[in-house]
C-alpha cells in the first residue's frame, strides 16, 4: 500500500507557543486517518501546513511520495472551515459558485450531489437544509474535481446527533469508494467508530500513531459509570499522574499514565 502523506519532524511556533514540536508519521493510501487530540493540540496547524495555508518552521513532508507541488495538491480536496454558502441559492447553484471560484467544470456537480446524497434536494434553497445536509454540501464542494484525498477538520463539530450520524456514514461510504480521508477530531469515540488509523497529538507532540486497533490496545481506559464526564475529565486532566485524558463518549475515559510520576 503506498503512502499518501509522510511527515518528517514538522515544527511550528506562534510566538511563544510551540504548536507542533517535531511531528512525524505517515498516512497510508485508502485509510480513514484520524488526527486525534484535545483542543489546542496542533491538529488544525498540521492540516494548515499540509494544505499550504501555513508554512512549517522546520521539517518536511511528501505528498504521494513527492515534494509537495500544485500538481500534488490538485489531488486533495479540503474542508478546513465551513464555506459561506448563499442562503437563498439552491445546493446546485451554490456548487456552481464554488466551481467558478475553484475554476472547475460544472459538469462534476451532479456526481458530487449524488455522492453526498443530496441529488433529490438539489433545487431546494440552502436555508431549508438541516445541519447535516449543510455539512454534506460542504463535503460535496470539497469533492469537486474528484480528488483522491479528502482533508476534513472536525467534520462533525456543531452538528446535531442526526447530522453527526449522516456525516460519519458519508465518510465511511467515501472510504469504500477508494478515497483516502484525513480528519481531525477531538473525540476518541468518533475516531474509533470511523477511522482505520490514528495519530494522537497532545500539546504539539505525537503520542502514538498507527492502525486504530493497535494504537488503542496500547492505551488504558477508566470506567466512570454515570459520572459527569466533562467535570471528571477536567479534574483528572489536572492530575500529574495522567499524561493524557480523552472522554470517549461511552462513560469511559481514555487515559495514558505519566510514567515519569509515581502517583
Ligand atoms: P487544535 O486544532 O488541535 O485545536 P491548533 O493547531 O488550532 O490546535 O492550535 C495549536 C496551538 O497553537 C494552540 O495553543 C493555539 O492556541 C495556538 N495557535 C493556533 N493558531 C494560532 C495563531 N494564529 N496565533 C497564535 N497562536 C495560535
Amino acid at each position: 500500500m503506498s503512502i499518501i502523506l509522510s511527515l518528517n519532524s514538522i515544527s511550528k511556533r506562534y510566538g511563544a507557543i510551540q504548536a507542533l514540536g517535531g511531528v512525524s508519521f505517515s498516512i497510508p493510501e485508502g485509510s480513514v486517518f484520524g488526527i486525534l487530540g484535545p483542543n489546542g493540540s496542533g491538529k488544525t496547524t498540521l492540516l494548515g501546513i499540509v494544505t499550504d495555508v501555513l508554512k512549517a518552521d522546520s521539517g518536511s513532508f511528501t505528498l504521494f511520495g513527492q515534494a509537495p507541488s500544485a500538481v500534488q495538491r490538485q489531488k486533495i480536496g479540503t474542508l478546513l472551515e465551513t464555506p459561506n454558502f448563499y442562503h437563498y441559492l439552491s445546493a446546485r447553484n451554490n456548487l456552481k459558485v464554488v466551481a467558478a471560484i475553484k475554476r472547475q467544470s460544472e459538469a462534476d456537480i451532479p456526481r458530487v450531489l449524488d455522492l453526498v446524497g443530496l441529488a433529490a434536494r438539489q433545487h431546494s434553497a440552502f436555508k431549508t437544509y438541516s445541519l447535516g445536509m449543510k455539512q454534506r454540501l460542504a463535503i460535496a464542494a470539497a469533492l469537486l474535481g474528484d480528488p483522491q484525498v479528502l482533508i476534513l477538520d472536525e467534520p462533525t463539530n456543531g452538528l446535531d446527533p442526526e447530522g453527526i450520524a449522516e456525516i460519519r456514514t458519508l465518510i465511511r461510504t467515501l472510504a469504500t469508494q477508494g478515497k483516502t480521508i484525513i480528519m481531525a477530531s477531538h473525540l476518541l469515540d468518533e475516531v474509533e467508530k470511523v477511522c482505520t488509523h490514528v495519530a494522537i497529538l497532545r500539546k504539539g507532540e505525537l503520542l502514538s500513531s498507527g492502525p486504530v486497533n493497535t494504537v488503542m490496545a496500547r492505551e488504558d481506559f477508566i470506567e466512570i459509570g454515570s459520572a459527569d464526564v466533562q467535570a471528571l475529565t477536567r479534574l483528572i486532566q489536572q492530575h500529574p499522574a495522567f499524561e493524557k485524558v480523552l472522554p470517549n463518549g461511552n462513560n469511559l475515559l481514555h487515559v495514558t499514565f505519566n510514567h515519569a510520576i509515581d502517583p
